[in-house]
């Protein structure tokens, strides 16, 4: 009997979920799993480590544990580094696997819109490695009495960012954060967005409304304004692209690198290659733009791109995607939050709880109650908040 080779590459919030999808179902198929690392990180969370609130080991979880083990499953620790659809290979720095079909699911980079010294000078929270660089640097400063950090990007990852740092570092550390939009949370509704306003603003933040930046120097931000900002610790939450591979590998891709697929994930022109989160260009029911790179829908995505896989191997035709936004939630510090969630618009604790509420979704969904046990335990065993944030100096041998 010859199995079919599935690859696929990446395993975040898609990806992952496209590896599920495809296990749960007796097939003559062989699948690898490709990430350069062998732990699924939780980004949307990557702001409460970098804030000190929050251990690495509880936005990051070993693939293995959420995989079943299955003798069909081969998972690789190894850096994708480019694609022949023709051949049909993957190039990784540990050699080439061939496949028969493909989902592409390896996510994206931070955007910088081309601003000068913004790749060289400034942090992001994109990956766990980056968010402990962050915190490390906020220790630091907090040791050293204190220091001005600047967050450019006043999205979602930027506000709770600013709010977390506020919330636990706030005597030392003055912030600032640079949006080039006239509100925060452009995408938001609009009272949500004043309500986070006024608790930022409450909590000593500076906002920089409508000023994008223009460049990014080794100590300060210079907006376009001609306004220039001192910075000790500058943080980049302004946005992402897509990951080039496909690019490079001649997909067809969108103006932003994503590769562009059909409503059942394929990508055009290439029969069983699929593609799904941030990585890909998925059209919206109306077709009129492309569903936003965003975790709950990257979820859906894998496990539409694995299900379709399914229906491939068995000779039936792939399905379309039906991608449900169930709505956004965001924490703001400790106590305070917003909720978009249907016909509901909360705020405050209520806010807080629901952002809570959507992580342990998420977890539930993807590692089980073995995962939110788990996690309990984590938080019930975590030190106090203040002595996570503690400077260097009162917790020798600390490595984050
Ligand atoms: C800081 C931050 C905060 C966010 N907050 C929210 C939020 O609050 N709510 C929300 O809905 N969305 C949020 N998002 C967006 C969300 O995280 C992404 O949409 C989601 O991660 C996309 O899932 P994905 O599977 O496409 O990519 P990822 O989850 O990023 O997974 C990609 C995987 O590919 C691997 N990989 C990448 N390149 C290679 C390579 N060359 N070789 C091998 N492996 C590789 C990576 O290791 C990773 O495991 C946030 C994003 C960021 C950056």
């Amino acid at each position: 009997m010859t199995l079919v080779r599935v690859a696929i590459l990446g395993g975040g919030y898609a990806g992952v979920r496209a590896v599920q999808e495809i296990l749960r179902h007796d097939l003559d198929a062989e699948i690898v799993l490709v990430d350069r690392g062998h732990y699924h990180q939780v980004v949307t969370e990557m702001y409460k480590v970098a804030a000190g609130a929050e251990q690495p080991s509880g936005v990051q979880f070993p693939l293995r544990r959420l995989l079943p083990a299955s003798p069909r499953l081969m998972m690789l620790q190894a850096e994708v580094q480019s694609l022949d659809p023709r051949e049909r290979i993957v190039r990784t720095d540990r050699g080439t696997v061939p496949y028969k079909r493909l989902v592409l699911a390896l996510g994206s980079a931070p955007e910088y819109y081309g601003v000068a010294g913004a790749e060289e000078h400034a942090l992001t929270l994109r990956y766990l490695d980056s968010a402990v660089r962050v915190r490390r640097r906020l220790r630091s400063l907090r040791a050293s009495g204190g220091g001005r950090v600047v967050i450019v990007g006043g999205g979602l990852t930027g506000v709770q960012l600013a709010g977390e740092i506020a919330d636990h570092l706030a005597k030392d550390i003055h912030i600032s954060i640079v949006q080039a939009t006239p509100a925060i949370l452009p995408e938001e509704d609009e009272e949500l967005a004043s309500y986070v306003e006024r608790e930022l603003v409450q909590h000593n933040i500076k906002i920089y409304r409508g000023e994008p930046a223009s460049e990014v120097l080794p100590h300060s931000v210079k907006l376009t304004s001609g306004c220039e900002i001192p910075s000790d610790l500058t943080i980049w939450t302004g946005g992402v692209r897509a990951n080039q591979i496909p690019q490079e590998a001649g997909l067809p891709c969108d103006g932003r690198g994503r590769v562009l697929v059909d409503a059942q994930l394929e990508v055009e022109g290439h029969p069983g290659v699929f593609a799904a989160g941030d990585i890909a260009h998925i059209p919206s029911p109306d077709g009129k733009h492309a569903l936003p790179p965003t975790a709950q829908l990257a979820v859906q995505e894998g496990l539409q791109a694995g299900r379709n896989i399914v229906r491939v191997l068995r000779g039936d035709e792939p399905q379309a995607l039906h991608a449900r936004v169930l709505g956004t939630a965001a924490a703001i510090g400790d106590r305070h939050g917003i909720a978009n969630i249907g016909r509901f618009r909360l705020t405050g604790r209520a806010g807080h709880a629901m952002h809570e509420l959507a992580l342990l979704r998420y977890l539930y969904g993807v590692g089980g109650l073995g995962l939110l046990r788990r996690e309990a335990y984590l938080s019930w065993s975590r030190p106090p908040r203040e002595e996570l944030a503690a400077p260097p100096q009162h917790r020798a041998g600390s490595s984050a």
